[in-house]
């Protein structure tokens, strides 16, 4: 007889396609159906618990099945589930909308609603180049950073840079230009990567609508970090050249780089963010696009000029997200998290010391709550991040490595005797791989 949780597996493969997989993978490699979760752990159909060290891919803040949330939620599903967002309004997006403005930094005053993260970076991108254009301006070309990721929809993979999503849409993409991020955390490598960036605004920023940027880390491409200074610099150059700032703070907003968001770190006001993942704590899809009064002017004007925004989604400012997000905003306000996380954060670099001394481990690096272990010695084709994943599942941790990166990226609600676990296993599951080759 099967187990239950291979039931459930081939029930999954006779009909689901899953995102970022090659299936066949699945042949060998099991899927693990997911039954429940509470706080950080997750539990499968036969009773096994696995730490969510990834925070179910970067959304979850204050861990699976929060109380908290989950009574706002019910008391919202009970009053309104959903309302169309164009003519009609609701409570939680208009308290919601409030609170982003409070929060953010000065300047960010409108609030669009969106329903995922790639399409609010589209919809950030639309407005850029229609900005212009409403102000006489034809620039078509977005400029990103190299190593970049911001979405896989066709304008946001556009704007990205990591090849193993882009390479294959190519002749699909918009126009877009890429402008190297710095090496490493250092403030060298910031401003020898803003003297790139401003010689490339003074040749072709006649052409440029807007600098995209995720702002300190970039995720999905690595987990790679650079300093605060390259962020103070991007914003001089953009401003002084006329090209449009876009933060995308998709993943790095609310608290995981330490400050609210990433943009705090080098007290700068984009002319955009982007927002969603953390946005609702991990439950349910939604982003928004903030902007300045000055974007919202310039689109503000009779009907029959034809200067409006006309994007729109149909979920847009789902009220059962906004409850969500309202909810882990409040949970922001009761607690010191920031505090807490800041201590977490110390801790979790300490205990990471001794997988430094791994010979296969190149660097440790850390941004607030996201902590990173960089392999070294491997090439792509040695997949050496599944064998470390696999390993800590068998010993009750979800990490999923990014190439040879493996990232500690977990709820805020994570105990300090759970980071003890977290960080053994991976110690363990990286000794194991090293000894193996
Ligand atoms: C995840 C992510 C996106 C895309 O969001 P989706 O909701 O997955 O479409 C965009 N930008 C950044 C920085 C991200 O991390």
């Amino acid at each position: 007889m099967l187990s239950k949780n291979n039931e459930m597996m081939n029930r999954d493969l006779e009909v689901i396609w899953h995102p970022c997989t090659q299936m066949k993978d699945h042949e060998t490699l099991p899927i693990i159906p997911i039954k429940s979760g509470k706080g950080v752990y997750l539990y499968d159909f036969e009773g096994n618990s696995y730490i969510d060290a990834v925070s179910s891919w970067w959304v979850n803040l204050f861990g699976h099945s929060n109380t908290f949330i989950n009574e706002k939620i019910k008391a919202q599903l009970e009053k309104l589930e959903h309302v169309l967002l164009a003519g009609f309004t609701h409570e939680p997006a208009i308290e919601l909308a409030h609170k982003l403005v409070n929060i953010t930094p000065e300047g960010l005053a409108k609030v669009f609603y969106v329903d995922n993260g790639s399409s609010a970076v589209e919809a950030a991108l639309k407005m850029s180049y229609h900005f212009h254009l409403n102000n006489g301006k034809k620039k078509p070309v977005f400029l990103s950073l190299t190593n970049s990721y911001h979405g896989e929809t066709i304008g946001a993979l556009s704007v990205g840079d990591v090849a193993l999503y882009k390479e294959t849409y190519e002749p699909l993409l918009i126009a877009n230009k890429q402008v190297p991020v710095p090496v490493d955390q250092t403030q060298e490598a910031a401003e020898a990567a803003l003297s790139i960036l401003e010689k490339v605004l003074h040749d072709q920023a006649d052409e440029i609508a807007a600098l995209i940027l995720e702002p300190l880390v970039q995720g999905a491409g690595n987990m790679h970090m650079y300093h605060p200074a390259y962020l103070i610099g991007a914003r001089e150059l953009t401003r002084k050249y006329g090209v449009h700032l876009i933060t995308d703070e998709i993943m790095t907003g609310f608290g995981r780089t330490g400050k609210m968001f990433a943009c705090d770190h080098a007290g700068i006001s984009p002319d955009f963010m982007t927002l969603s993942k953390g946005l609702t704590g991990g439950y349910l899809p939604l982003s928004v696009v903030m902007t300045t009064d000055e974007v919202y002017s310039a689109f503000y004007c009779d009907y029959n000029e034809y200067k409006a925004f006309l994007h729109s989604h149909s979920y847009t400012g789902n009220p059962l997200a906004c409850t969500a997000a309202l909810a882990t905003l409040e949970l922001f306000e009761k607690d010191d998290v920031l505090g807490n996380n800041e201590k977490k954060s110390r801790y979790i670099l300490e205990r990471a010391e001794k997988i430094a001394e791994l010979s296969n481990v190149k660097e440790i690096r850390q941004q607030g709550m996201i902590t990173a272990i960089e392999l070294q010695g491997y090439s792509a084709e040695d997949r050496i991040g599944i064998s470390v994943y696999k390993y800590a599942l068998t010993r009750g941790v979800l990490l999923r490595p990014l190439g040879h990166v493996v990232y500690f990226m977990p709820p805020y609600t994570i105990s300090y005797e759970e980071i003890d676990k977290m960080v053994d296993v991976a110690w363990e599951g990286i000794a194991k791989v090293n000894k193996e080759s």
